[in-house]
């Protein structure tokens, strides 16, 4: 298997007339990567995802998954490549097992039904049709049919948005058991504890543009990171950002009320980023849309 990287993006832009969705782009994700595209609603996400699996048209810059180009992918690289959409319109009326068996027909290296089925956690519901699930456990359909044909690249697009907790855990589990199957996933969410779950790297983007890019626990810098030690006294509460938060605590006089050290999370990375990002073309409704998002997740 070659070792070039799965997944490509130099300078990948997409307008619609004179609003730019995706301005700029460039990430790799190596095989074997799962990859997260962080960012609010109307960030740019899904466009970036669609471009690479050749749903939508680049006005610039350069995709390659594979090593191909997603706009001249043929059927051969298409059955290399699983895509679970944001919506699906799936047959409500076949059952589980009818609309996999016939997927898996179209694929030369497809899984096995009822093994997949299995793996989703549907082995129970097999034989009922899809259009009687519940929304999570049709999630889980989308998803059997993204790993059926055995992809290397698997695109999941917010893949548990609507998910009450237990079912978002239940399908991390699914995800990081296909992610050790070698499988590269590339992950949109707006969900931060997601990313932080799943993925290895991670990008944020935001009017289009990409902010930042690293490894989830590093992504921001090491300053963004730095732990902060708060306290209180007769004197006020305090707060220091330090390296040795151990040494600043050693050397506070008696029994501090409120004592605290907190490493900022990946969240508090990603509002302070978003906050201090320039704004792009229409980056009004997406910043307000990445608080009251991450307020959601909060709660
Ligand atoms: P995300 O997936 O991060 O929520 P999208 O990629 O769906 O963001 O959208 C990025 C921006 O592009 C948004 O401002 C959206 O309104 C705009 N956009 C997306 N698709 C179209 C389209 N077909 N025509 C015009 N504008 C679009």
């Amino acid at each position: 298997m070659s070792t070039a990287p799965a997944v490509v993006v130099d300078g990948l832009t997409k307008r619609y007339g004179d609003r730019i969705a995706v301005d700029g782009v460039s990430f790799e994700i190596e095989r074997g990567e799962t990859f997260a595209l962080l960012g609010p609603n109307g960030a740019g996400k899904s466009t970036t995802v669609e471009m690479l699996e050749g749903f939508r048209t680049p006005t610039s810059g350069r995709a390659r998954v594979l090593g191909v180009d997603p706009r001249t992918g043929d059927r051969a690289w298409r059955s290399r490549i699983g895509v679970v959409l944001q919506s699906s319109g799936q047959a409500g009326m076949l059952t589980v097992r009818e609309i996999l068996t016939h997927f898996a027909r179209v694929f030369p290296r497809a899984r096995d039904v009822d093994e997949t089925i299995a793996a989703v956690g549907l082995g129970e519901h097999a034989r009922r049709r899809v259009g009687k699930l519940s929304g999570g456990q049709q999630r889980r359909v989308d998803v059997a049919l993204g790993i059926i044909g055995r992809p290397e690249v698997l695109f999941l697009d917010e893949p548990t948005t609507g998910f009450d907790p237990q079912a978002r855990r239940q399908f991390w589990e699914l995800i990081r058991a296909v992610a050790a199957d070698g499988t590269t996933i590339l992950l949109t969410t707006h969900y931060l504890d997601e990313a932080e779950q799943l993925a290895d790297r991670a990008g944020i983007i935001a009017g289009g543009r990409l902010l930042a890019l690293d490894s989830v626990d590093r992504i921001g810098g090491a300053e963004a990171r730095t732990p902060i030690v708060r306290w209180a006294d007769a004197s006020g509460h305090h707060e220091v950002r330090t390296l040795e938060p151990a040494a600043v605590v050693r050397a506070l006089a008696g029994e501090p009320r409120e004592l605290e050290i907190v490493r900022p999370s990946l969240e508090d990375v990603y509002l302070e980023l978003l906050a201090a990002a320039p704004p792009g073309d229409g980056t009004e409704p997406d910043r307000r849309g990445a608080r009251s998002q991450v307020e959601e997740v909060a709660a």
